[in-house]
Parts: C-alpha cells; structure tokens; sequence
C-alpha cells in the first residue's frame, strides 16, 4: 500500500524507514525493506514499522541503495513471507508493488514449469520471477526485461525493481497506483505520494501510467512501455514542513 524508494550517498535505510512511517496513514499489514550493497538484503516482517525496526536494529543495513514497502493484503494472508520485498529465485533480483496482478495464476504455472521457485502466497512474487526469466531468455538488460513483462501482466501496480547484477540502479513503473519521484542533489527518493519526500527536495515528477523511470548512475530517463524516451515534466512543491 505504500512505497519507498532510495539512491544517493547518503545512508537508504532511515531514510526509507522514515518514509514509511509517513505513508503509515495509508494502512497497511506488513512492512520490509531490501538493500542493497553488494550483498541483497531483504528484512520484512508482518505487523506495524516498529515491529520492522525492531527486527532490523542488529541486521546489516547499510547501503545507498534501498526500497521499503508497506502491505496491504489482496493474494495471501498478511505473514512475514507475504511481506514485500519480493526477490526472484536466484535471489538476484528484488521487488516491491502496490496493486493486483491479476493474470498471475497462469504466470505463475508457466513460471513453475520453467523451475522457478515461490517462497509466498502473492501475485508480487510472479512479477520479480517473471522479469528474471524474461532476461534470462533474452539476454537483455534489466531495464529490457521489465518493460517486456509489463505487456505480460494484467491488472494495477506501482513496482521499484533493483538487481544486485545492477547496483547503480533503481527502476520503476506504473500503471493505476501513484508513483512521485523526488529529485535531489545527486540523489532520488520515490514514493507513492510526496510525504515521504518533501523534506529532502521539493523538485518531483509524477510518473504517468505505462511509463518507467530508470535511475541509473545519479541520471533519471522515463520511457513509455513502447520504449519512446520521454521528457519529466518537473513540478515544484510548496514545502510545508
Ligand atoms: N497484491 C500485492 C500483495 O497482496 C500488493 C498489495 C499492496 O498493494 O500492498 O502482496
């Protein structure tokens, strides 16, 4: 129900873990993170943030890059394991969405049948094993891979998508549920609405549906799902602080 999103220099996780407290008036079921510094590192945890918190005060979490996510049920009870993020069976590849997919039966039979293997009871974890077998098939980027399985699903989502194979790399999308990306210095937050960010930057940019936003080394490009580069249309906020 929520999403939180960070690339910089300064440490992800507070950062992430702050915006998710904001988005707390959203509600929601579970909460996680997953960041990355070389290693992947997913923590999540059904219940409230501080339950999360509490969890992660003696894990490894620091890294510059990283996303959280606050849950709100619709495949699979609220549990730790239903609790994004989500990551791909090679555990190369992570995810976190809002929305339904709701072709995700037949994906994920077909997905089975390829070897790949669930650890959850969500459409979410379709769509991460989903964009690796599309690049494992492909050979293609990451980038590549997301756009190609955006034709494959039907239903609503804002997803952030990072790979440890790409760590100066951050990609999202949307179709139905909010996205806003903040724009720093030398840095972006992403979140599902400005509250998270607007302490940071007051520079955002809506993302439109069918479109997705590749952050990739301290540089922001939006492309439709057809691949047209597309220009950000950047707003500036009021800032009420
Ligand atoms: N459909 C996903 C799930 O049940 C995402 C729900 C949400 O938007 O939080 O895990």
């Amino acid at each position: 129900c929520g999403i939180v999103a960070y690339i910089g220099y300064r440490e992800a996780c507070p950062i992430i873990i702050k915006g998710l407290r904001r988005l707390e008036y959203r509600g929601y079921d579970s909460a996680g993170v997953a960041l990355l510094n070389g290693a992947l590192n997913v923590y999540k945890k059904k219940g409230k943030v501080q339950e999360l918190e509490n969890f992660i005060a003696e894990k490894d979490t620091h890294a510059h890059i990283g996303m959280g996510h606050t849950r709100w049920a619709t495949h699979g009870e609220p549990n730790d394991s239903n609790a994004h993020p989500h990551y791909s069976t090679s555990e190369r590849i992570a995810i976190i969405h809002n929305g339904i997919i709701e072709n995700y039966a037949a994906l994920k039979t077909h997905l089975q049948q390829q070897g790949h293997v669930f650890h959850s009871d969500t459409d979410t974890e379709v769509f991460v094993n989903l964009i690796e077998e599309i690049q494992k098939q492909n050979s293609c980027s990451l980038e590549e891979a997301v756009r190609l399985a955006l034709h494959e699903v039907v239903g609503a989502y804002a997803i952030v998508v990072l790979s440890k194979d790409d760590p100066n790399q951050l990609i999202a999308a949307r179709k139905g549920s909010p996205l806003v990306i903040g724009i720093g210095k030398d840095e972006f937050f992403l979140a599902s609405d400005a509250t998270p960010i607007i302490e940071y930057t007051n520079e955002v940019v809506y993302v439109n549906d069918y479109e997705i936003a590749v952050i990739r080394d301290g540089k922001l490009e939006i492309r439709s799902k057809e691949d047209v580069h597309q220009t950000p249309y950047i707003q500036k906020l009021e800032m009420e602080l």
